[in-house]
């Protein structure tokens, strides 16, 4: 269906909520375009406020074939989350399920609706004297739904994983209307196939995830964070394996960060400073962090000492208090923001086996060099995931949309290497629409078939996300 749903149809979705939960076109503009402008698009945006108002456009969705976009805080960066400038798409928003149903710091567990923002969820972890894990750029503004649909990482994975590994329920409104209530708070439950996987990483493709029981863990008593600057990738990679060999499961965050990265966040980002003296080719934030007090600073000294000494480090800071600690992480959490000041920037969001990252960098950097010879590589992200974001900027003083067309063919080169080194196009941010057609380069038959047969068999109608993952 092309054709813009009609005012009678929209007055009956309209009647299934109050009416200021249906945005006026002002009201709705934000909500139809994704953060970096790539994609705009048009239609209602409603906003329902419990999971049977949910049940109920669905089911008259359902009744009327029209198309459903979810979506959450719209901060995902693949455009998964907007709908397409036809007009006959409804995006329906979780912004008011905001509910924290519950919270149980015995059970180490929390309920929370599915709008709930990353940060606000955090918080009342917080509150608890517990940990809520996930951190991303975003989380202030990205919501535990979204959260959910794309199996976000960010900055806490070495050590607790995705959010895959931080939800133990799930409840969705599927395709026809119906709730599955999967809300389990169970560590072990094996009967029979674990369906709430099926819609984390689902990017809004099979239903809307309502709300879900996620894990909390102790809250870090003790945190110590360090600057180190680094000769190389390779350096970088032996200081990784040699404090996780000593620190073990207090290695909680491991952030790799370029030269050029610092550059653009001291000139862009008001109030920012270079921790270290002289300038480093090469930055790794590392942070120690553990429910027992004490020591913590003590033994990052002294791993960083080793390290020194065995010249794998040229110059390290460690964080003397909360605030130096805030300006460390607050560099590499504006690292994203800040290549927008500087033009047009063509993004890699990949993973290779952590071994070869190093290898990697040094090789993908060769390849756009040979491409487009004066644009600008920024290489950082989660070292020890081995998920690099490997952002390309423009040349210095180059017309940014003219660079900008390039985005496919600088994919191309990249994704090559990506390839040759066995990893994978879409590590954190998932595939949405921007990569919809390079799956087919990268998944085999067998699984692109497995992936349409879970589709055809939940949403039968193509009802949720049309375009998104598969076409
Ligand atoms: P949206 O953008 O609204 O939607 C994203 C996708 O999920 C869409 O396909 C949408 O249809 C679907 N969806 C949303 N809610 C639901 C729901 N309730 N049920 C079903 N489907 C739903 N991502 C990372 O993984 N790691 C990072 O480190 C990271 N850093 C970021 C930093 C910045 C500055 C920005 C702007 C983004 C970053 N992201 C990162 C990407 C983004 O924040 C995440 O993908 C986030 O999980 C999206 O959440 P959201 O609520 O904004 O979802």
């Amino acid at each position: 269906m092309t054709a813009p749903l009609s005012p009678e149809l929209l007055a009956r979705f309209a009647a299934l909520v109050a009416p200021q939960d249906v945005l006026d076109e002002d009201a709705a503009a934000p909500r139809l375009v994704e953060p970096r402008g790539l994609y705009r698009g048009r239609g209602p945006v409603i906003q329902p406020r419990d999971t049977e108002q949910v049940a109920a456009i669905v089911r008259l969705a359902a009744e009327t074939g029209t198309r459903i976009v979810p979506q959450g805080g719209n901060t995902g960066l693949v455009g998964g989350q907007t709908p397409d400038p036809s007009g006959a798409q409804i995006v329906l928003s979780t912004a008011r399920l905001t509910r924290i149903r519950e919270v149980d710091p015995d059970e180490n567990v929390m309920v929370v609706e599915a709008g709930v923002t990353l940060a606000a969820a955090q918080e009342a972890a917080v509150q608890a004297e517990r940990l809520f894990p996930l951190s991303l750029g975003s989380e202030g503004s990205c919501t535990i739904g979204g959260n959910i649909a794309t199996n976000a990482g960010g900055v806490g994975v070495v050590a607790y994983g995705n959010m895959r590994d931080l939800v133990l329920g799930v409840e969705a409104v599927l395709p026809d209307g119906r709730i599955w209530n999967g809300l389990r708070r169970l560590r072990k439950d094996n009967t029979g196939y674990d369906l709430k996987q099926l819609f984390i990483g689902s990017e809004g493709t099979l239903g809307l995830v309502t709300a879900a029981v996620l894990k909390l863990f102790p809250a870090p008593r003790d945190l110590a964070t360090a600057f180190v600057g680094l000769r190389s990738t390779n350096d970088a990679l032996a200081l990784f394996r040699l404090v996780r060999q000593r620190a073990g499961a207090a290695l909680t965050g491991c952030e790799l960060m370029p030269r050029i990265g610092i550059d653009f966040t001291l000139r862009h980002m008001l109030g920012t400073r270079d921790p270290l003296d002289a300038p480093h080719p090469w930055y790794l934030l590392i942070e120690l962090s553990s429910p027992v007090e004490g020591g913590l600073a003590g033994r990052l000294e002294e791993i960083l000492a080793e390290a020194m000494e065995a010249g794998l480090v040229s110059d390290a800071a460690i964080a003397a208090s909360v605030e130096q600690t805030a300006a460390f992480w607050r560099i590499r959490m504006g690292m994203s923001e800040v290549q927008a000041r500087e033009g047009g920037s063509i993004k890699h969001d990949v993973s290779v086996p952590l071994a070869r990252v190093a290898e990697f960098i040094t090789e993908a950097t060769a390849a756009v060099a040979a491409f487009a010879p004066r644009a600008r590589v920024v290489a950082f992200g989660h070292l020890g995931d081995g998920n690099i974001h490997f952002n390309v900027s423009q040349p210095v003083g180059a017309d940014k949309a003219a660079y900008l067309k390039s985005w496919s063919a600088m994919n191309a080169v990249v994704h090559e290497v990506v390839h040759a080194f066995e990893g994978s196009i879409a590590a954190e941010h998932g595939v949405g629409r921007l990569k919809r057609d390079l799956l087919p380069g990268v998944k085999s038959q067998v699984e692109l078939d497995l992936m349409r047969t879970i589709k055809r068999a939940l949403d039968p109608q193509g009802l949720f996300n049309p375009g998104v993952i598969l076409d």
